[in-house]
């Protein structure tokens, strides 16, 4: 083909293609499994490593502040970011655990409307499903499903989640981190030490982070349990200024142990799996 023929072949094809009209351009996407994950890791203490320079995060902060909840757009979910996001979702007229400065579907759509869109969207759905008899939302009775069928034996719970929503009583060594969605105690009564950590390893898998609690670590406090959170949950709760189940993912994030003293995570390596979500796991 000649130069002059493609220049012909292009003037011809700028005639029949019509331009587009300005309200239809392509607008950027926020990737919502990436941004609430980076709600969860990023926003605790602040001193904690970045997901990474994550635009999701930094389209977000620039549509925060064009809503006149001015904050930097650096691309850290940090605890700028939370509360800015947190003022923006109750001039929304949301509150409490709907205001807690995690992106949630709804909020998020608000805030894009004309300026981007969202895509691989966190879905808690229902707060009062159930799994194993226990209250848990939606995604996480997902993720406990997909975990169940990754191992030959049956996961059982010994505490949901929703103890601060719903007023319902739980452990006390709990410590509230089971106030908000995306929480379980999974049993290991009667399962050999290697089951114990397979399903540690079937639960991280799936988008949670999740560590083998045992009595020595609290003087007794609790028995032997799977403590489990649903990493990019949007239900994150907070008590007394602290995000409970959030800064238990942040702790997952860094191979600590989510426990008040954050000592290094004591799963063996080959137990352990790259940082992930459910959307990721399972493609959403
Ligand atoms: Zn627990």
């Amino acid at each position: 083909m000649t130069r002059r023929f493609v220049l012909l072949l292009l003037t011809a094809l700028a005639l029949v293609v019509p331009s587009q009209p300005a309200a239809a351009k392509t607008l950027p996407v926020v990737d919502m499994t990436a941004l609430d994950a980076a709600a969860h890791v990023e926003g605790y203490r602040g001193n904690q490593p970045a997901l990474g320079d994550d635009p999701s995060t930094i389209l977000v902060q620039q549509a925060l502040t064009k809503k006149g909840f001015t904050v930097e757009a650096d691309g850290e979910y940090g605890r700028a970011t939370t509360k800015a996001y947190t003022k923006f979702q109750r001039s929304l007229g949301y509150k409490t655990i709907d205001a807690n400065g995690v992106p949630g579907p709804e909020s998020l759509a608000v805030l894009g409307a004309g300026r981007f869109t969202v895509s691989h969207v966190v879905q808690v759905g229902s707060r009062s499903d159930t799994y194993y008899g226990k209250r848990v939302n939606t995604r996480t009775r997902q993720m406990l499903v997909a975990a169940d069928a990754a191992v030959p034996w049956k996961l059982r719970l010994a505490q949901g989640s929703y103890c601060g929503l719903v007023k319902a009583r739980c452990a006390a060594a709990s410590a509230g981190t089971h106030d908000g969605g995306g929480v379980v105690d999974v049993s290991v009564k009667g399962m050999s030490t290697t089951r114990r950590w397979q399903t540690v390893q079937a639960l991280r898998q799936v988008g949670f982070a999740a560590w083998l609690r045992t009595p020595s670590q609290c003087g007794g406090c609790w028995s032997a349990h799977i403590h489990a959170v649903a990493i990019g949950d949007t239900d994150v709760w907070q008590r007394n200024g602290k995000f409970t189940n959030r800064d238990q993912v942040a702790d997952y994030f860094v191979g600590r142990n989510g426990l008040s003293g954050h000592k290094r995570d004591n799963t063996p390596t080959k137990y352990r799996v790259p940082f992930t979500t459910w959307e990721q796991y399972a493609g959403l």
